[in-house]
């Protein structure tokens, strides 16, 4: 009898083993986290990683307690390194009014802005943006993909996204883009129109800037990739090009007097810094974060084993509401025809 297509696998790697690319899942997390990071790791290793065995970074900004470590570590075959986070990448710059920062914390609770009181989110979101990647134990690997406590991956996934990046020259890959809660970012667009006016050399012609503005550039209409999930070449965040913008950004303060997510801010830059053929939706992979899921449908669905449900419109982000951004990547052209006015 002829096996289903998802049976011939034709690749695996072992754990110790060099890999094609070298590559890692990175996990920011705290020791109480350990519990939904099974989770998370135990539909990781089954719908993908025992297959490939891509080791794995644990990253805190406090020491890792054995317990984490013991309970995450038996997870996987594959390697596993544990990391604490550098004070200076998790404290205030000291071009930072802390008093200020308090005042805009308490101001922003009170207006039920979204963690808008939590100082340590705010620590978070920085270090994501411009930080995560210059980790000691970062240094080895050449692309990373993210994962999170309590998510969950629906749908196999036979192949290996590295690879199938690394052969395309795609530095980044999303599956989830969604509207960003404006209150958390009213000045982030500002600031990058004064970047770019400062670095106008750094706009490629055929990136996807238009998918992030609907005014020709007036004001940022809140698309980003949900960076939850994200699979990146790591030379994109590397780049002096980035290393510049998130140093000019984090200036600006908006990490620490409003919520500036490394969700709009990693967004923005691949939106503007590179061409749109860098950019690659997985739209095979089901994938849920609290709040929201992707989910194929039709052959995707069958062939790739998925579980859930892509008629949920309680989960399931669709091509409209808070999903339209992702219609929207699809209506952009890869390559605009002549030459577009430069946006900003
Ligand atoms: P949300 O997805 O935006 O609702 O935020 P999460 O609570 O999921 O946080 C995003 C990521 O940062 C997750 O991987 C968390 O485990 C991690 N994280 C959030 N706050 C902290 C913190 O204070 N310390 C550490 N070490 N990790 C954190
Ligand atoms: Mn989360």
């Amino acid at each position: 009898m002829r096996r289903p297509a998802r049976y011939q696998r034709s690749v695996s790697y072992n754990p110790g083993e060099p890999k094609p690319v070298n590559a890692c899942f990175t996990i920011l997390a705290r020791n109480h986290d350990w519990r939904s990071l099974r989770e998370s790791m135990k539909q990781m290793e089954d719908r993908f990683n025992h297959q490939f065995n891509y080791p794995y970074v644990f990253l805190n900004d406090k020491p890792f307690s054995e317990e984490f470590k013991n309970m995450t570590r038996s997870m996987t075959q594959a390697n596993v390194y544990y990391g604490q986070i550098p004070q200076e990448h998790w404290s205030y710059p000291e071009w930072i009014d802390k008093d200020k920062a308090a005042a805009k914390r308490k101001e922003m609770e009170e207006k039920g802005v979204m963690y808008g009181g939590s100082e340590s989110y705010r620590h978070m979101c920085r270090f994501e943006s411009g930080l995560f990647f210059k980790h000691p134990l970062m240094q080895q690997f050449d692309y990373y993909w993210r994962i999170e406590p309590g998510i969950e991956y629906r749908c196999d996934i036979n192949y290996d996204p590295f690879l199938y990046m690394k052969e395309r020259g795609i530095k980044y890959g999303w599956t989830i883009a969604i509207y960003e809660l404006m209150n958390t970012v009213p000045t982030l667009w500002d600031s990058v129109k004064k970047f770019v006016a400062q670095h106008p050399d750094t706009i490629p012609e055929h990136n996807s800037q238009w998918w992030v503005t609907r005014d020709n550039g007036t004001s940022y209409n809140g698309c980003h990739f949900w960076s939850n999930f994200e699979i990146a070449d790591l030379s994109f965040y590397r780049s002096s090009q980035y290393s510049k913008f998130f140093e000019f950004l984090d200036r600006e303060g908006g990490f620490f007097y409003e919520r500036w997510g490394d969700a709009p801010v990693h967004s923005i830059a691949a939106a503007l810094f590179l061409q749109k053929e860098q950019v690659h939706w997985f739209e095979d992979i089901g994938y849920y974060h609290p709040g929201w899921q992707h989910c194929p449908s039709g052959d995707t669905w069958l062939a790739n084993r998925c579980t859930c449900d892509p008629k949920d419109t309680s989960k399931t982000i669709t091509n409209a509401g808070w999903g339209k951004c992702s219609r929207e990547w699809k209506l952009l052209p890869d390559t605009p025809k002549g030459h577009r006015k430069a946006l900003l």
